[in-house]
């Protein structure tokens, strides 16, 4: 039988070259009609359509698998499915893609039941697909790491001494996390006036996106029971796209001893799809070498095998003045230092329980080159060089009415498997 990500199959639905959803991909979200109304259902994308799995009748028309939990899809959210594990995960995938098929009349053939569970994407509207427990950041961009940490102490001590030995996180904040197209305050908070160096409290004025991808956790651990690196990869459920918003004048002036609080706790947008590690299988790749200094054995991934993948990832910022969003990053998912085992391997080294749908995002991720930065603060430099676009508007920080826009695809020969895209706008003080 041919694989579901095999780059030949068809579906009966027609799909773009440059769609993010073919029959390869079969990202799972949640939706709700277009008016609002409803609770929310669990759908994959394919092409311009939602499959709706909860209007689906499921026993029918996945008989032929031995998945015989069916019940996970009419849940509002994507957390028992998550906690069912890999072997699952790959049975119900294969449930869809085959019920998709180009040769495969059940549902081709089946008018009704296609007007029923095939809805266009612009009469839905995507809510978040998970009910997210815990959120942990990483900072496992060595190229990131690097940038920062030279602004904020300068070149000789850009990265701290431990940041080439583990994958160094903090403990977010998940009541905050939104869904793509969720608009969000500027956040007032205590910062140190640049002019007259005093403590004031207002607005950030030093306001930023940070490009990050994150994943979702499948079964986890129990309290106690660390999950070794070379099993990691069976709790990752899937990935999607993260904007980290941050505040830097907050974060600059409190981020000493304990990290990151105020300055991120405001909001952190994610895409409505989660791309399943069966659809990035073919875009795995190797990521930066790790030999100086070698990784303590916990966080060391088998070296003959590609730990990450190719995704490819762009920034689009469209100023309130701008017709069109300009591009102003392009970064790839493969330059991380840190990979998601070794994260994950490193989360729950002292026994910290990861639940089913506790999301664990990269941390910025910059590579090599200026245009590859993904946030304001490295793209302007700290805010001393403005980016400039072709219409006159400048930019160090994000203002007021400002829109980001993330997205990223792995390009396959002739298709893609993208996760769509994460936006929000900057809206002003309550
Ligand atoms: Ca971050």
């Amino acid at each position: 039988m041919q694989k579901t990500n095999d780059p030949t199959l068809k579906s009966f639905i027609p799909v773009k070259p440059e769609s993010h959803f073919p029959i390869q991909n079969l990202p799972y979200g949640a939706f709700v009609p277009a008016d609002g109304s409803g609770e929310p259902h669990l759908c994959v994308a394919i092409g311009d359509f939602v499959l709706d799995l909860h209007a689906l009748p499921r026993e029918e028309y996945f008989q032929a698998s031995n998945f015989n939990s069916m019940d996970f899809f009419s849940r509002p959210t994507l957390n028992e499915f998550m906690g069912m594990g890999r072997k699952a995960w790959t049975e119900a995938r294969t449930a869809i893609s085959r019920l998709l098929r180009y040769d495969n009349p059940n549902l081709r053939d089946n008018h009704a039941l296609r007007e029923k569970v095939l809805i266009p994407m612009d009469k839905v509207r995507m809510v978040m697909p998970v009910d997210i427990g815990d959120y942990t950041d990483f900072y496992s961009s060595r190229e990131h790491a690097t940038n920062v940490g030279t602004m904020f102490r300068g070149k000789e001590h850009a990265l701290h001494p431990n940041w080439l030995h583990m994958p160094v996180a903090y403990h977010g904040r998940a009541s905050s996390v939104v869904i793509s197209g969720t608009d969000l305050y500027r956040p007032c908070g205590q910062m140190t006036d640049p002019e007259t160096g005093l403590t004031v409290f207002g607005p950030s004025r030093m306001l930023d996106f940070e490009l990050e991808v994150g994943f979702f956790a499948g079964p986890g651990n129990s309290l106690g029971r660390p999950i070794p690196v070379d099993q990691a990869g069976d709790h990752i459920f899937g990935l999607a796209l993260v904007n980290d918003w941050s505040a830097r004048d907050i974060q600059k002036w409190e981020y000493v001893p304990l990290g990151p609080f105020n300055s991120k706790n405001f909001g952190t947008s994610v895409s409505p799809w989660i791309v399943t590690l069966d659809a990035l299988e073919p875009f795995r790749t190797f990521g930066p070498e790790q030999t100086a200094p070698a990784p303590l054995p916990y966080l060391q991934s088998t070296p003959s095998r590609p730990h990450t993948f190719d995704i490819r990832l762009d920034v689009t910022l469209k100023c309130a003045a701008f017709l069109t969003p300009e591009r102003i990053c392009r970064s790839n998912f493969k330059y991380l230092y840190w990979n998601m085992c070794q994260q994950l391997a490193h989360h729950t080294v002292t026994g910290c329980n990861i639940r089913p749908g506790d999301l664990l995002a990269s941390g910025t991720i910059s590579g090599p080159g200026e245009t590859s930065s993904g946030s304001m603060l490295e793209l302007s430099h700290g805010g001393s060089k403005p980016l400039r676009f072709p219409n006159g508007e400048e930019r160090t920080f994000l203002e007021d009415g400002d829109e980001v826009t993330m997205t990223g695809w792995c390009q396959g020969d002739g298709y893609r498997v993208g996760f769509g895209e994460t936006k929000g706008k900057i809206l002003g003080i309550v």
